[in-house]
C-alpha cells in the first residue's frame, strides 16, 4: 500500500479514536490505521484527567439519568440502558488488562463509592421513589438508601460534619463505583497501538479538510501544524472522533447525514481541593440534584479522584457560556459552524434556551466567593482560600432538526454514520467516554457490515466482551457472571487502599 493510502483514519487521539482503534487492530491487525491528533500530546482535550470528571458513568449517582415528570413518575430506562452500557466497557478493559494492552488496573480505574446526596423534602422524597425503583432491578440491587444522620455520617464524614441537625436529609450509595482515569487509559491504549507496524500517530497535525472520491474513499488534506505543510491522505474509512472538532468536519465531509446538526458548546470550571489534610478526609463521590432550572451539565459534585496515581478531591462543575467548540479552539467556532442547512434548528434553539445562556452567562460570572459558597452546601467548611479554580474544559452539545419545534437541544451522545459506511463521527459529550467501548462497537456495526457478520469477527467480538449481543438488562444470571469477572480483574471489589486516612 503507498505511503499516503490507509484503511482506516482515526480523526483526534482522544478515548473515542484510542478505543476504535484497538478494537479495529484487535479484529483484523492487517487494517493500516493512522491517527491525526492536533495537539502535540494524545489525550488532552475532554479525555484528560481534569477535564472530565473521571466518573464510571453507570448511573448509581447521576440524578440527570432518571428524569422526574411532571405526574410524578421517575424514568429509570436511560439510567438501566448506561448501567449495561458500561458494563460492556469494563467487559473490554478487563480483555486489555488479561492480554497486557493495559497496565494494572489502578493506574487507570479505582473502585470508589458512588453516593447521592439531597436535602429538603421535595428532593428527599424523590430520591427515595428513585432507590425504590432502582433497586428493584438486578443491575441496581446494591443500592442502599437512608435518611438517618447517623448512617450518612459513616458513609460520607465531610459532608455531613457541621450540618444543620434539623435540615431534611438522604442519601443512597453503591459500594462498587468507579474512578476512572480516561486520560491514562487511553494514553495506555495508544502506546500499545504503537507497537503495531501497521499503526502510525501523527501529533501536531489537523485535519483541514475532506473529500469523498468517485471510488469512495476519502481524500483528507492534512495539515502538520508547527510547518504549516500540507499532505494528503487516501482513506478507506474516515472516523471523526475529533471532540469539540468533530462537527466542523462532519460539515465539510458534506455528507447528507449531517445536515441539520449544530453545536450549542458550554464550557465547564471545577473547584480543586489545595489542602491534602481535607482531601485525605474524602473517599467517595457525592452526586447531588441540579438546583432548578440549570442544565443537566451542571449538576454538582464532590468527587474524590485518583489522577496519575494521586488523591484528589474536585468540586463542580460551574458551566459557562462559550462560543468555542475546543480549548485552544476560536471564539469564532460557533457561528462558522451555522449553515444554511442547521440555521433553522439552531436559530429554534437560540430562542427556546434563553434562559440556559443566561444561566450560562451568570455562571460563567461567578465570583469566588460564590463558587466556594455552592461548594458548602456540600462541605459547610469549606474556605475561600483553600480551593482554586481549574478549567474543565468544553463540551459541544447536539443541536438537532425536529419537526414539531424545528430543532432541539440534546444532552447525549450520538453517532453519525455515512450509508456507505465509509464515514461515522462522534456528537454530544454524555455519558461519554464511560460508554465509549458500546459506541464505538455501533460505529463498526454499521459501518464494517460485512466483516461484522463473519463468523471471525463475531468470535472475536465475543472474546473480548463475552456479554456481546445479549442483554445484561434482562439477564441477571449472565450479569452476575460478568460483574464477577470484570470486579475481579480491574480490581473493583478491593478498597480503595490509597485513598485511606
Ligand atoms: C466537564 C466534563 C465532565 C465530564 N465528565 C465525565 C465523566 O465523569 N465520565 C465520563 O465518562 N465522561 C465525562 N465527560 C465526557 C468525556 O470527557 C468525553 O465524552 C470524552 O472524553 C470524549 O472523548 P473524545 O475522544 O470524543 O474527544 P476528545 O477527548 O476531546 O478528543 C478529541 C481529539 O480530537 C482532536 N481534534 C479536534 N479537531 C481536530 C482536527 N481537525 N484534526 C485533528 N485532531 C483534532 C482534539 O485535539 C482532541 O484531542 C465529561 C465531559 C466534560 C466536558
Amino acid at each position: 500500500m503507498p505511503k499516503n493510502k490507509v484503511d482506516i483514519l482515526l480523526v483526534g487521539a482522544g478515548v473515542m479514536s484510542a478505543t476504535l482503534g484497538t478494537l479495529l487492530a484487535r479484529l483484523d491487525p492487517s487494517l493500516k490505521i493512522v491517527m491525526v491528533e492536533r495537539l502535540n500530546t494524545v489525550a488532552h482535550e475532554s479525555t484528560h484527567s481534569l477535564n472530565n470528571a473521571g466518573t464510571g458513568h453507570a448511573g448509581y449517582c447521576e440524578l440527570n439519568y432518571t428524569p422526574q415528570n411532571a405526574d410524578g413518575s421517575i424514568e429509570i430506562k436511560r439510567a438501566l440502558a448506561i448501567n449495561a452500557g458500561f458494563e460492556v466497557s469494563l467487559q473490554f478493559w478487563s480483555y486489555l488488562v488479561e492480554n497486557h494492552v493495559l497496565p494494572e488496573p489502578h493506574q487507570f480505574i479505582n473502585p470508589i463509592p458512588h453516593q447521592n446526596f439531597v436535602w429538603g423534602d421535595k428532593d428527599v422524597a424523590f430520591l427515595r421513589k428513585r432507590f425504590e425503583l432502582l433497586s428493584k432491578h438486578h443491575l441496581f440491587k446494591e443500592m442502599e438508601y437512608s435518611e438517618d444522620p447517623a448512617v450518612l455520617r459513616k458513609w460520607m464524614p465531610l459532608v455531613m460534619s457541621h450540618r444543620d441537625p434539623g435540615q431534611t436529609v438522604a442519601a443512597t450509595q453503591v459500594k462498587h463505583g468507579s474512578d476512572i482515569d480516561f486520560g491514562s487509559l487511553t494514553r495506555h491504549m495508544v502506546k500499545s497501538l504503537k507497537k503495531h507496524s501497521n499503526f502510525e500517530l501523527l501529533l501536531g497535525h489537523s485535519i483541514e479538510n475532506l473529500k469523498q472520491q468517485s471510488n469512495g474513499r476519502w481524500k483528507v488534506s492534512v495539515k502538520e501544524r508547527h510547518t504549516d505543510a500540507l499532505k494528503t491522505l487516501d482513506a478507506g474509512f474516515v472516523f471523526l472522533g475529533a471532540g469539540g472538532g468533530a462537527l466542523p468536519l462532519l460539515q465539510k465531509s458534506g455528507l447528507p447525514e449531517s445536515k441539520g446538526y449544530g453545536g450549542f458548546p458550554v464550557s465547564g470550571q471545577w473547584l480543586i481541593c489545595k489542602n491534602p489534610e481535607i482531601v485525605k478526609r474524602h473517599h467517595t463521590k457525592v452526586y447531588g440534584k441540579a438546583p432548578s432550572g440549570s442544565p443537566p451539565m451542571s449538576v454538582p459534585h464532590l468527587d474524590a479522584r485518583i489522577i496519575d496515581g494521586q488523591p484528589a478531591l474536585i468540586f463542580g462543575p460551574y458551566a459557562g457560556f462559550t462560543t468555542k467548540f475546543l480549548k485552544e479552539g476560536s471564539i469564532f467556532d460557533l457561528f462558522g459552524s451555522m449553515k444554511a442547512g442547521n440555521l433553522k434548528p439552531m436559530m429554534n434553539v437560540a430562542l427556546d434556551n434563553l434562559d440556559l445562556t443566561r444561566y450560562l452567562i451568570k455562571g460563567g460570572m461567578q465570583s469566588h466567593k460564590e463558587r466556594v459558597a455552592s461548594l458548602a452546601q456540600f462541605y459547610a467548611d469549606a474556605k475561600e482560600d483553600e480551593w482554586s479554580l481549574a478549567s474543565a474544559g468544553h463540551r459541544v452539545q447536539i443541536i438537532k432538526y425536529c419537526a414539531d419545534k424545528g430543532g432541539k437541544l440534546e444532552f447525549g451522545t450520538e453517532i453519525i454514520a455515512s450509508k456507505d459506511g465509509t464515514l461515522a463521527s462522534l456528537l454530544g459529550a454524555s455519558p461519554g467516554a464511560s460508554i465509549s467501548v458500546l459506541a464505538m462497537l455501533e460505529v463498526i456495526e454499521r459501518c464494517f457490515k460485512k466483516q461484522f457478520k463473519a463468523a471471525e469477527w463475531q468470535h472475536k467480538l465475543k472474546e473480548m466482551i463475552p456479554s456481546y449481543g445479549e442483554s445484561l438488562d434482562d439477564n441477571e444470571t449472565l450479569l452476575n457472571a460478568v460483574r464477577h469477572r470484570t470486579r475481579t480483574t480491574l480490581g473493583l471489589d478491593q478498597r480503595n487502599t490509597k485513598h485511606k486516612d
